[in-house]
């Protein structure tokens, strides 16, 4: 059985990552993959829930620093422990994990991907979905599912952008993992999700 890739994949909130991965998938699977997307702050949410501390994934960065470092780790041994088990029912197996190179916190930008992270999760590659500042904030006002507000703004998202590249580039840095910028355009994401499959098929 062929070693299964694993990819991170990175942007800011509502940029698409959910939705480019949702169509990657199916993409993959005509292919012939095995894929499994497992989204980061679920897997955290799951870890506070049992511990009564929080019940919704955008209340997950407000809290303590401390018990978000715990969750996160938490996260990533459950994340490496369920694509272990799903790989081996492949031939071929792709595992996304959808998360984030930084989260703002009201103690500071924190890093999603720190060492103990990589080094569990092992990926072969960081996948950054990008699109234009406004047109991100566009999607998050659109997108009443979810809270935002605290990322609603074109000059914060403008910046926090340069943040998302250094840190992703810092975190591949540490376990020679590859990199790729992807652009998911208005009305597009049908092409960034052939971009990631793209890059899979590569790996
Ligand atoms: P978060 O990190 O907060 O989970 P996300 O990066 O996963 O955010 P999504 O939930 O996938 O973002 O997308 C945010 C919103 O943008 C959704 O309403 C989605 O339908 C819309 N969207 C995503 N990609 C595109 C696109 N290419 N064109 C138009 N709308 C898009
Ligand atoms: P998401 O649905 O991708 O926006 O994730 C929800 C929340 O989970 C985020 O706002 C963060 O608080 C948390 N989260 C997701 N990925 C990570 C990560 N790698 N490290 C720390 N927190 C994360
Ligand atoms: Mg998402």
């Amino acid at each position: 059985m062929p070693e299964p890739k694993i990819a991170v994949v990175v942007g800011l909130p509502g940029v698409g990552k959910s939705t480019v991965l949702s169509i990657a998938k199916d993409m993959l699977e005509a292919k012939g993959y095995g894929v499994e997307i497992l989204n980061f702050g679920t897997e955290m949410l799951e870890y506070l829930k049992k511990k009564g501390i929080v019940q919704s994934r955008d209340e997950i960065r407000r809290l303590p620093l401390r018990v978000q470092q715990e969750a996160q780790a938490g996260a990533a041994t459950v994340i490496r422990e369920k694509f272990e088990a799903l790989a081996e029912k492949y031939e071929k197996f792709v595992g996304f994990v959808d998360t984030h190179a930084i989260i703002k916190t009201p103690s500071g930008i924190w890093p999603g991907l720190p060492l103990h992270v990589m080094t569990n999760l092992r990926p072969h590659t960081i996948i950054v979905v990008e699109a234009d500042p406004d047109v991100i904030v566009a999607r998050q006002l659109r997108d009443k599912t979810r809270y935002r507000a605290d990322y609603a703004d074109v000059r914060l998202v403008k910046e926090l952008l340069s943040y998302v590249r250094q840190f992703s580039i810092a975190s591949a840095v540490l376990v020679g993992a590859s990199v790729n910028f992807i652009i998911n355009e208005e009305g597009k994401a049908e092409e960034a999700a052939a971009a990631v499959t793209s890059v899979i098929e590569n790996i």
